[in-house]
């Protein structure tokens, strides 16, 4: 699997940096973040070094879809409340104007209850 050696989020799925894991499978890897801005916020990330979502390529059709799948199970498993009145946000920051600051393709999710730090 494709890693990058400077990259932070790569260190993280190693294991070479610590993190607060919340899933881990063969291909994704889910974690608190450092900084969080809602009671309930973790990232979401490909094991594999794709560097943002305008990097996807055909191959990894069936990757974004699991992502997409398996995030409402670990909101939920994280302790955000039922969708309507709980719910969460999904953000993927691309390139420089997106507000991108780790280049490894990352999904926040973040929930809870209100009011929030940002957000
Ligand atoms: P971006 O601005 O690229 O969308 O967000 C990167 C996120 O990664 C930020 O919310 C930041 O708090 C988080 N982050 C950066 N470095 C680390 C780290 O070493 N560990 C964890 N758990 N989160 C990190
Ligand atoms: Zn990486």
């Amino acid at each position: 699997m494709n890693h990058d050696p400077n990259c932070i989020f790569c260190k993280i799925v190693e294991g070479k940096i610590p993190s607060r894991k919340v899933y881990e499978d063969d291909e994704i890897f889910a974690f608190h973040d450092i900084n969080p801005w809602a009671p309930v916020h973790f990232l979401v990330i490909p094991k594999e070094h794709i560097t943002s979502i305008a990097h996807l390529e055909d191959r990894h059709a069936a990757l974004m879809g699991r992502i997409m799948l398996l995030i409402p199970k670990l909101a939920a498993q994280e302790g955000c409340n039922p969708y309507p009145e709980g719910g969460f946000r999904i953000v993927s920051n691309t390139g420089a104007e997106g507000g991108q600051e780790v280049q490894h393709l990352h999904i926040h999710v973040m929930g809870g209850a209100r009011p929030w730090k940002r957000g």
